[in-house]
């Protein structure tokens, strides 16, 4: 997974857990964020950081396309613990010229903006706030 692709699957994860928020699905962000074995401060955030509206919805008598809607935004934060157990290989090369086999780093909430996953595992930098030379990257100056 690279940083790109990592921020893109955050993205995702955010959207949904938004949306089953706003349709009050889950009540609170902390609910959802442990239905779904996301960090809670990371969902605090999104929160906070969305305009909080929430939609007045009859979950007894949803239409057939909002309980679809649900259904997929679940799916999408259900994914995240199928990612969580299943992350690909860091890949780099070892001095024995095999590649490290180990999963990527998850980055801890405070890194979230840049993709839940790391592209390296934690040996190899994963969780390094720097920006590694082999991918020249512009780095956001904090
Ligand atoms: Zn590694």
């Amino acid at each position: 997974m690279n940083p790109a692709q990592s921020r893109e699957f955050t993205a995702r994860l955010e959207k949904a857990a938004l949306f089953l928020l706003s349709l009050e699905v889950f009540r609170k962000p902390d609910d959802l964020a442990r239905r779904f074995g996301l960090p809670l401060p990371v969902v605090r955030h999104w929160w906070r950081n969305s305009d909080q509206q929430i939609q007045a919805v009859d979950h007894l008598s949803l239409t057939p396309k909002q309980a679809k809607t649900i259904r997929r935004a679940t799916q999408t934060l259900e994914g995240w613990e199928k990612r969580k157990r299943y992350r690909p290989p860091c890949g780099a090369l070892l001095a024995s010229g095999g590649k490290c086999k180990l999963s990527v780093a998850i980055r801890p909430p405070e890194g979230w903006d840049r993709g839940c996953l790391a592209d390296r595992c934690r040996m190899h930098g994963g969780l390094s706030r720097r920006v590694r030379k082999v991918k020249p990257q512009q780095e956001d100056e904090t």
